[in-house]
């Protein structure tokens, strides 16, 4: 018998992250993880965890973490925020779905570039929101004009992901310049390897919001840790959708961590520089083995062979244990995605690779 009710199902086709494989001598370079452990302070403070923070439930927006990265703003990045100007979510994936909710709600088109992060054409036909992808150039640029057309709102990660190239602030500004009149998010998922934030704009553009992560620099993507800045109005709107659908999206372990984790700048700025100078040795080894690979802001390369295939690197690779991410889509169809990991791991995969070439 046809199961009627089998018709009011949500037509959707999810996100699809990188692969969790199960076993421990795999070398994962696939999801842009960090290898080194978050500040050691982070574990004291989730092992300090008191029965209390179990038996009650948390600060609605987790205050007491806002306070803290309001504190480390001006040495991170020199600028002044208050509380009031910070939104915090289940990660960034969360505090971005959440964003979308409440800011893309035009009959026009939202727009972000054709090669980006994959998640936001999912989010789109989840809440429905109309949608322009504009081509980046033969060399994964961002062309800013692409950007002056009437729209419902824009995204653009800085840097850019899978592509790893970040602009500076004067792209932003021509970008906010062309859209005065709808919500330009900028995701800084990868801004601490060496990008350049925009957070210093935000005292001048009422519609600019930024999202971060814990994920990858501070290398706690287990945890779940992501944030939005933007003007008062904007965190105020973010709060009316999280709190129609979620009063509590992180936990009181989640905020002791991240406290934790504000505190140890100096631990922060030394795994930050581990993995910018293995990611730039590593760069340079895949250049002389014959890969063209984009200068990257990033804790990943996007790198693309001369000779040989990306899927058949990523096929031997994986065969080797070390996964890496490849994706069979127009444009990006023969690029790897590498992780840096830590030295020794990023040895290994050059070896595996110079069996191939
Ligand atoms: N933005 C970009 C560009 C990303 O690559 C990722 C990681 N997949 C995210 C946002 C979300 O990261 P998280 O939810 O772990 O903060």
């Amino acid at each position: 018998m046809e199961k009627l009710w089998k018709k009011n199902f949500i037509s959707i086709e999810p996100y699809t992250a990188g692969e969790q494989p199960k076993s421990d001598d795999i070398i994962k370079l696939n999801a842009n993880e960090n290898p080194y452990p978050p500040a050691p302070g982070v574990l004291d403070a989730i092992a300090g965890t008191r029965g209390d923070s179990m038996r009650m439930y948390p600060s609605m927006d987790a205050m007491p973490l806002k306070q803290e990265m309001a504190a480390h703003l001006p040495s991170l990045y020199g600028v002044e925020l208050r509380p009031e100007n910070i939104f915090i979510g289940n990660g960034s994936d969360d505090v971005l779905a959440t964003a979308f909710r409440a800011f893309f709600n035009s009959d026009k088109p939202i727009l972000f570039p054709d090669v980006t992060y994959s998640f936001y054409p999912v989010w789109c036909e989840l809440l429905k929101i109309p949608f322009e992808t504009p081509a980046v150039d033969a060399d994964f640029g961002i062309n800013v004009k692409d950007y002056a057309k009437p729209n419902g709102g824009v995204v653009i990660p800085n840097p850019n992901a899978p592509t790893s190239i970040g602009r500076g602030l004067d792209f932003i500004r021509e970008l906010l310049e062309l859209n005065r009149d709808c919500i330009v998010i900028i995701d800084e998922a990868y801004i601490d390897f060496g990008g350049e934030s925009a957070l210093p704009l935000l005292s001048e553009y009422e519609n600019l919001l930024i999202t971060q992560t814990y994920s990858k620099s501070r290398s706690m993507a287990g945890m779940r840790i992501g944030m939005a800045y933007g003007s008062e109005e904007l965190i105020q709107m973010m709060y009316a959708v999280k709190d129609s659908y979620n009063s509590y999206p992180l936990d009181n372990v989640a905020i002791a961590a991240g406290i934790a984790s504000l505190q140890d700048e100096e631990y922060f700025r030394d795994s930050l520089a581990k993995v910018i100078a293995t990611r730039d040795r590593t760069a340079a080894a895949l250049r002389e083995l014959g890969f063209t690979v984009a200068d990257s802001s990033t804790n990943f390369l996007f790198a693309e062979h001369d000779k040989l295939t990306a899927q058949e690197i990523f096929a031997h690779l994986r065969e080797r244990g070390i996964y890496v991410r490849y994706w069979n889509k127009p444009k990006i169809g023969n690029r790897l995605r590498i992780t840096i990991g830590t030295d020794e791991q990023m040895d290994k995969m050059l070896e595996a690779i110079k069996e191939m070439v």
